[in-house]
């Protein structure tokens, strides 16, 4: 290893002299611009001058480009502004990028390229972190519906990189995908006041009625204002039905619908209930009647199925 490595061998400028002097724009060679969309799903290429349009996005494909090529490598230095890179195993290989003032980019500034002759294919390379699998095998991991099981999902990990990810790692990754894909259930429960405050602004006329217990969401009626309106050109039948909700928190999803004058189903109301109870049945029944300007018919609730 050489000695004279430190923090204070990486300058923020160009030590390859890439550009020519020419003043005239069309002679001036470009530094290669890195597609954060576009070039991070091929084999990574870097090369000094190479520009990202940010740190994060110079991270991800440094990382990348590590596992590409068996180098596992330590972050010497990790900042917002600048960021340095050597060869786990001591042997030299180092990488110093930073920011590019004038054209507010991220810029490789140095790279001592050596071959790691001596320090092997890292087989275990901490950079393939469970975040990097859920964005390297994102399709694969929606098409097993985020249960992608440990011993498939790893050995085609080593069949792709010649890495070795843990169990852990894969049932994470599977995790941070599904979450990405389908956003936190709990962060969109956390957003369902905003969304029923939005449709009572917007779309004037609706209903929505949430109820809570002990500050936890319990239920949700939505009736939106076209759909009552729409409900008087249907024939003079409801259907109410309930189905399970198979996402994280479970519950039951409460339909009404009607039929309009093709016999199509025409949506009126539906609720979110913690469970199909008459409790809940009666509680969605008393909003839509109110809704659709109804009476409590004889018989209202007894012919509901077997509650
Ligand atoms: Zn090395």
């Amino acid at each position: 290893m050489n000695p004279n490595w430190d923090e204070d061998v990486d300058s923020d400028a160009l030590l390859t002299p890439i550009a020519s002097d020419e003043e005239d724009g069309e002679h001036k060679k470009k530094f290669p611009e890195f597609n954060q969309f576009i070039d991070i799903q091929k084999k990574i290429k870097l090369e000094v001058g190479m520009k990202f349009s940010n740190h994060k996005v110079f991270r991800e494909a440094v990382q990348q480009y590590g596992i590409e090529n068996g180098i596992d490598f330590l972050w010497v230095k990790s900042e917002s502004k600048r960021i340095t890179i050597k060869c786990k195993k001591g042997c030299g290989w180092r990488m110093h990028a930073s920011h590019n003032e004038a054209e507010n980019s991220f810029q490789i500034k140095t790279w001592t390229n050596i071959e790691h002759k001596d320090c092997g294919w890292s087989n275990k390379n901490t950079k393939a972190s469970a975040k990097w699998l859920s964005l390297k095998y994102q399709d694969q991991i929606r098409d097993h519906k985020g249960k992608w099981e440990n011993e498939p999902f790893i050995n085609q990990v080593a069949r792709d990189h010649k890495i070795f990810v843990s169990r852990f790692q894969v049932y994470r990754a599977n995790k941070i995908a599904m979450e990405k894909l389908q956003g936190s259930h709990a962060a969109q429960y956390g957003l369902l006041w905003n969304y029923c405050e939005a449709v009572r602004l917007y779309n004037p006329g609706s209903t929505m009625k949430m109820k809570v217990e002990d500050n936890r969401f319990q239920r949700l009626y939505v009736c939106l204002d076209a759909l009552k309106k729409g409900l008087k050109f249907c024939r003079p039948i409801i259907h109410l039905d309930g189905c399970f909700l198979k996402a994280g928190y479970g519950g039951q999803l409460l339909v009404a619908v009607g039929r309009d004058g093709n016999d199509n189903i025409f949506p009126i109301a539906y609720a979110a209930v913690e469970a199909e109870l008459k409790d809940s049945w009666q509680w969605f029944l008393d909003l839509l009647l109110k809704d659709i300007e109804a009476d409590r018919p004889p018989g209202y609730l007894g012919h509901l199925p077997k509650l």
